[in-house]
């Protein structure tokens, strides 16, 4: 598998930069992990969004979703017609997304896009990839991801506090995409439902991660700076996600 990183900020933009957004290759199978606002301009860069096997969005928090509708609009003006892409979201998502639409726009929507709830402990294929769905511990409903495929594990934290969902998704897996929030000193602001970089160092050593990503740093944060805290933590090799970046899972 390979993973590239279309937007690593959390929240809200760097300069220049997008929120969370994760491509990633298995043969000839492309998916998408959460597509943050931004995401979607590096998306082509690097895609054709005509040929994707899915998305999946780990929660409803537009650093996570926001460009779901450029990607709608993308699609249903596409003279081909690519429709019936796979979307899953967390429940809800389908009519949270309906939300912002006209009757008109709605109608397209479960056209454009094959709608699929994430729930907890089901499998979803997508070609030889199988992912796997664990609780996270965040202000709304939310997903850990598990990606396996060819022998390899690819974990992604979505947004998530320190919670058994993270730790069984995490566990041993070859790479770990782990998001870092904050800076170890704000451990208290974190707890409603973020990591700090040492927590992520921390729970990929708990997890037997063999390498670690951390990504979503807040745009206020230096991200070597968390760099290192995570792999101080960690002990095993850790990088920062890097927009445009490709990764050996
Ligand atoms: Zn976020
Ligand atoms: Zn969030």
């Amino acid at each position: 598998m390979k993973l590239t990183v279309l937007g690593a900020s959390g929240t809200y933009p760097r300069p220049g930069g997008a929120c969370s957004g994760y491509l990633v290759r298995q043969g000839s199978t492309v998916l998408v992990m959460d597509l943050g606002n931004g995401c979607l301009s590096r998306l082509q860069e690097v895609a054709d969004i005509t040929r994707l096997g899915g998305v999946v969005v780990s929660h409803l928090h537009v650093d996570h979703f926001g460009d779901i509708y450029p990607l709608y609009y993308a699609l249903r003006f596409h003279p081909e017609r690519p429709w019936g892409l796979r979307l899953l979201l967390p429940p809800g998502g389908q009519e949270l997304l309906g939300s912002l639409l006209g009757e008109e726009g709605r109608r397209y929507l479960g056209k454009v896009f094959s709608f699929q709830e994430l729930r907890e402990g089901e499998e979803y294929r997508f070609g030889s990839v199988a992912v796997r769905a664990f609780p996270a511990r965040h202000p709304v409903s939310g997903f850990c991801l598990r990606l396996q495929a060819g022998g390899r594990t690819l974990a992604y934290s979505g947004d998530t506090a320190p919670c058994p969902g993270v730790w069984e998704a995490a566990r041993e897996a070859d790479l770990f995409l782990c998001e870092a929030t904050l800076p170890g000193e704000y451990e208290e602001q974190a707890a409603h439902g973020h990591l700090t970089a040492p927590q992520a160092g921390r729970l990929a050593a708990e997890a037997g991660a063999r390498r670690l990503i951390i990504t979503h740093v807040w745009p206020t944060f230096e991200v070597d700076a968390l760099l290192r805290e995570a792999r101080w933590a960690f002990g095993g090799e850790t990088l920062a996600a890097r927009e445009g970046e490709e990764y050996e899972v």
